[in-house]
């Protein structure tokens, strides 16, 4: 099982595609190749090899007492010239769609709302509410198609106006840059916290260098603002990462070295079963030798 538990509330990492999908050149395109190399050494496994990046793209399921939600709904079943398996991997852990009482889209790109409607225009998870914010909608929905504007006309949709509680566990909050409207969501129950992040942390090195922005951040400047704002709150109140990009359960914490320079970096956390199943080349010593 790939998840963590929040007071109350389980976090559980779903992918749909995991690949060697984008160079990096391409997908950074600000970064020069050279900049990269103390990220191979420090995170191997996020990378297919020294020109190309190993992504994800993955869905996190939260169970809560009464209330099951799913946050993003991947590439779908013809997204990026690849079939999803989303739907299986949501169905391993025992839920079906009909279980999923929301479904929250942290924003509204192709790689994030797949499987959100059948071809046909009915809901994938036919008892649920969909929620995204109100911004993000009115600046994308003219070009999603029939992707997801059917969940309008079918009276489904939910739009949040800026941060906003959707329960007593579960925080709408703003994070934009990557897209208008891009919403992360806090989850806090019993005195512990995590937080969605979305696409606001797409890849481990961004811990580290904040101003690393991805050629999909529509608003660059404000992206690597909100991500600076972002990993400074999470590092300070320790507070789990889950992001959907990040290969494996894209579950971490920002941490900061104590020597100096003492920058900041990603720490991966893994489950024990991962960590048995990871070949132990790829774990670095601090993982290895941390709690599980
Ligand atoms: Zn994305």
């Amino acid at each position: 099982m790939k998840s963590i538990t929040v007071g109350e509330v389980e976090i559980t990492s779903l992918t749909d595609v995991e690949g060697a999908f984008f160079r990096l050149d391409q997908i950074f395109p600000g970064v020069p190749l050279d900049q990269w190399e103390p990220y191979f050494q420090r995170y191997p496994w996020a990378f297919s090899d020294q020109q190309t990046l190993l992504g994800r793209v993955g869905s996190y399921l939260l169970r809560l007492p009464g209330r099951t939600i799913l946050v993003d709904t991947g590439v779908g079943p013809g997204g990026m010239g690849m079939h999803g398996k989303l739907l299986e991997d949501l169905e391993s852990t025992g839920v079906k769609p009909e279980d999923i009482n929301t479904v929250f889209l942290t924003h509204l790109h192709g790689d994030h709302l797949g499987w959100s409607v059948k071809p046909d225009g009915e809901p994938i998870f036919s008892e649920a509410r969909y929620v995204t914010q109100a911004v993000e909608w009115e600046m994308s929905a003219p070009y999603l198609g029939a992707a997801v504007t059917g969940l309008d006309d079918l009276g489904v949709l939910d739009l949040l106006d800026g941060e906003e509680s959707l329960s007593d566990e579960l925080t709408a909050i703003p994070t934009p840059g990557h897209s208008p409207g891009h919403t992360s969501l806090l989850v806090s129950s019993g005195g512990e916290q995590a937080l969605v992040a979305g696409d606001a942390i797409v890849h481990p090195a961004q811990a580290t260098e904040p101003t690393w922005n991805i050629h999909f951040d529509m608003d660059k400047e404000q992206s690597a603002f909100t991500r600076e704002m972002l990993l400074g709150w999470l590092e300070a109140d320790d507070i789990p990462v889950a992001a959907g990009h990040i290969p494996g359960t894209g579950f971490g914490r920002i941490v900061r070295e104590k020597t100096e320079p003492g920058r900041r970096y990603w720490q991966r956390l893994e489950t024990t079963l991962d960590l048995e199943n990871i070949p132990s080349g790829m774990i670095l010593p601090e993982e290895a030798n941390r709690e599980s």
